[in-house]
């Protein structure tokens, strides 16, 4: 069994209901961190995670959306008085930015993240009873999606990009898909250009995996995604957590 706990369901506009992208996965005595965007650490802290119990974090892409909010969470190993260092992969591009940001933003004095660059491929991770999938995808920089299995549960997520059939091969059976959806049907042309996915386009992933949850969400996407209804389907909120 493995839990989920939606801490960040927004895209990378700013709203008061719905933060920037971040996902926890807790499964096998493990803690894996799916993105880290701003505010990240709050998050944890208000569900009663420490940022010191997380055993790795799968960062998607360079976009701030997804990344900002390292610097957040390695402040806040300083202040739980925690010398653990934060493991963190992701695509190279997206990994090489992040001592830059560290050397300019700080913090400097807490313990130094060690980085784990991924090509844009499909790479294996294992982490005790857990077993990670990158999953290449269609976006507008190099991004990867990722899957998470346990002995009997299987999560994936899309991270940012247009439907793709990368994702459709690795969610086919999961029990869950997380899937961006960033705009209504009406801006396909905005989300062919911008690498995204429309709601039109995100409701043709139902009955892939057991339950389908559209993430990312703009709120110019959010009036029509409540018109998708069905056993299938849940649409996340901060502070969500469903158990697979
Ligand atoms: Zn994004
Ligand atoms: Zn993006």
């Amino acid at each position: 069994m493995a839990k989920i706990y939606f801490l960040g369901t927004g895209g990378a506009g700013s709203y008061v209901s719905r933060g920037y992208p971040a996902y926890l996965v807790e499964a096998e005595d493990k803690l894996v961190l799916l993105d880290a965007g701003f505010g990240v650490d709050a998050k944890l802290h208000s569900l009663g995670f420490k940022v010191c119990d997380i055993d790795l974090v799968l960062v998607s892409h360079e976009h701030f959306d997804h990344l900002l909010g390292i610097t957040g969470l390695l402040n806040a190993l300083v202040e739980e008085r925690c010398s653990k260092q934060l493991v963190v992969y992701g695509p190279q591009r997206a990994i090489e930015s992040i001592p830059l940001i560290i050397e300019r933003t700080g913090p400097r004095n807490a313990p130094k993240p060690v980085l784990k660059p991924l090509s844009i491929d499909f790479n294996e991770i294992s982490l005790g009873g857990i077993h990670i999938k990158s999953i290449p995808v269609d976006h507008s920089v190099p991004t990867l999606g990722y899957s998470i299995s346990t002995r009997d549960s299987k999560i994936v997520y899309s991270a940012d990009t247009r439907p793709t059939r990368n994702i459709v091969e690795e969610a086919r059976g999961a029990q869950i898909l997380l899937h961006e959806v960033s705009m209504p049907s009406s801006m396909l042309n905005t989300a062919l250009v911008t690498k995204h996915t429309t709601v039109g386009e995100v409701k043709q992933l139902l009955g892939i995996a057991e339950i389908l949850a559209p993430i990312h969400i703009m709120h110019v996407a959010e009036e029509e995604l409540r018109r998708i209804s069905g056993r299938k389907i849940i649409i996340p909120v901060d502070g969500l957590i469903v158990s697979v």
